[in-house]
């Protein structure tokens, strides 16, 4: 954690001033948790992911 640049992670490097809305959902604050616990897109992605991953190492 915190090598991911959400927007949380700017903002406790002082180099924004607050944490911004997901830009992809929308739904919460760019963080690390939201990413990969609570966002409906990126689970999107991890769904998709998975699926590949099973494709490829049948
Ligand atoms: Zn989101």
């Amino acid at each position: 954690m915190g090598r991911l640049l959400t927007s949380e992670e700017l903002q406790k490097r002082n180099i924004v001033s607050f944490v911004s809305v997901c830009s992809r959902c929308g739904l919460g604050y760019d963080s690390f948790e939201h990413i990969f616990m609570a966002c409906s897109v990126a689970a999107l992605v991890w769904v998709g992911l998975q699926g590949y991953a099973k494709r490829c190492f049948r």
